[in-house]
């Protein structure tokens, strides 16, 4: 990977802004349907994966949840096969461990049941509802009054695709400019210059997977997009060692579907260890993993887009909540509780973070599906929160394919 400024001055075909794994699943479907094609791959960070790739739950996950004919639906089911088959031709550890997803209140059922209906129309094999009894044999230490289960859930390294993906830009003449913030963009002519602390970048198309920081691209492109980029932190728990063979799979809560979040559930990690979270707590700091992080930028930016009021307005007793939780290991328990019930405080250590970057529209709506915008010379990957992990391979086409004709790389 470079960080010098050699073959920076001519124009690069396509350049990427972001090396995470949606920029990078982007830029290898570039570099594999297009050989010959000039590309780079720029990131301010040190290595590649530096932020929400590599600070996640590690979950493949099946597309259950995900409204029927949405992109995140289509995407996650056609992309975690892919990303299955990936690790595979490549060997990447991964796993394919199956979860449960339990519903301990009678109200949560009917829930239950719509999230199987979609699971159904997306197309998942296998499936089944199962009972109390089942939910025991599979996972004899989860609580449940009825469950999902589904068997093609699987557990990987993220970190480790998105590194893999790199290595297969580079061994295909694709290059990686790490350490080089992108402070600037100027179209003019056919071609962005991109602007970087380590001097200029131009390309004729330009790719903006920023991730927590795609909004500010953005902007810094004068593109008209009423979105505003809502950090929000998953804090986790670690089970002790002693603990570590009480799951078999994974454990999922029936989720709240006024919020685009899980819920805390448990989940095997690939490298060992359970994990049990992530909360969702609004971050002062974009990327800010710890309780702590603040950055007054980040706040007054928040602060003065209109959409956040609005969205304050409507989520302030499920924010205080997520606060708590964040704050009383005791309270985070309590949640756990639900779905383990035989777990205790004494089990469960800190353990890390991630930050989500989730878009929020001036109505204060967060935005359920992948969205993204296409201007002159600029795709800006605008949502892309979980499942783009899983989905990534697919969305890396679904880009491609959208620029193809516009761009006629079919030249190269
Ligand atoms: C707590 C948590 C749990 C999750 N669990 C799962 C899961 O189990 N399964 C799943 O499928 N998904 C999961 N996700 C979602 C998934 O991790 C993300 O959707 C995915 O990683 C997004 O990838 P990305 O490439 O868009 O962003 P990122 O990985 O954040 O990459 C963006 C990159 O842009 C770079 N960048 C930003 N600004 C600039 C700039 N100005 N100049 C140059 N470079 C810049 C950053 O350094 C970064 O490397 C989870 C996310 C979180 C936070």
């Amino acid at each position: 990977m470079k960080s010098g400024i050699t073959s920076k001055s001519f124009p690069f075909d396509v350049a990427i802004i972001g090396a995470g794994i949606v920029g990078l699943a982007t830029g290898l479907e570039f570099c594999t349907r297009f050989p010959g094609i000039s590309l780079a791959i720029i990131d301010k960070e040190e290595t590649v994966a530096a932020h929400q790739t590599s600070h996640n739950s590690g979950v493949i996950h099946s597309g259950i949840y995900y409204k029927p004919g949405s992109l995140k639906a289509r995407l996650c089911v056609e992309g975690a096969d892919e990303m299955v088959r990936f690790c595979r031709q490549y060997g990447i550890p991964l796993e394919i461990c199956g979860k449960v997803i339990v519903a301990t209140k009678e109200e949560e059922i009917p829930r239950l049941e719509e999230l199987y209906r979609r699971g159904k129309q997306n197309g998942l094999a296998g499936l089944r509802i199962i009972s109390p009894e089942e939910i025991q044999e599979l996972e004899p230490h989860a609580a449940g009054i009825r469950g999902i289960h589904i068997p093609s859930t699987g557990i990987v390294d993220y970190g480790k695709v998105a590194g893999k993906f790199a290595d297969l830009i580079v061994n295909q003449g694709g290059q990686v400019f790490l350490l080089h913030e992108v402070v600037g963009l100027k179209s003019f002519d056919g071609q962005t210059i991109i602007e970087t602390t380590q001097g200029e970048i131009t390309a004729k198309l330009v790719i903006n997977c920023a991730g927590l920081q795609s909004d500010k691209i953005s902007r810094l492109a004068n593109a008209k997009i009423d979105l505003q980029i809502i950090p929000f932190r998953g804090e986790y728990y670690d089970l002790v060692s002693s603990k570590r063979d009480c799951l078999k799979s994974l454990i999922y809560p029936v989720p709240d579907p006024r919020f685009p979040f899980l819920g805390v559930h448990f989940t095997r990690r690939i490298g060992g260890g359970i994990e049990a979270g992530p909360n969702a707590v609004l971050a002062f700091k974009r990327e800010g993993y710890l309780k702590r992080s603040f950055d007054g930028r980040d706040v007054m930016e928040l602060a003065t887009f209109p959409g956040f009021w609005l969205m304050a307005a409507k989520y302030w007793q499920t924010s205080l909540g997520e606060y708590y939780r964040s704050w009383s290991k005791a309270a985070f328990v309590h949640a756990l509780q639900r779905l383990m019930p035989d777990i205790s405080a004494n089990d469960l250590v800190p353990g890390g973070s991630g930050v989500r970057a989730q878009a929020l529209d001036t109505h204060g709506k967060l935005i359920d599906d992948f969205y993204f915008s296409l201007t002159a010379r600029i795709v800006h990957v605008c949502n892309v929160p979980s499942p783009a992990a899983t989905a990534s391979i697919a969305i890396g086409r679904y880009i491609v394919n959208t620029v193809v004709d516009r761009f006629d790389l079919s030249q190269k």
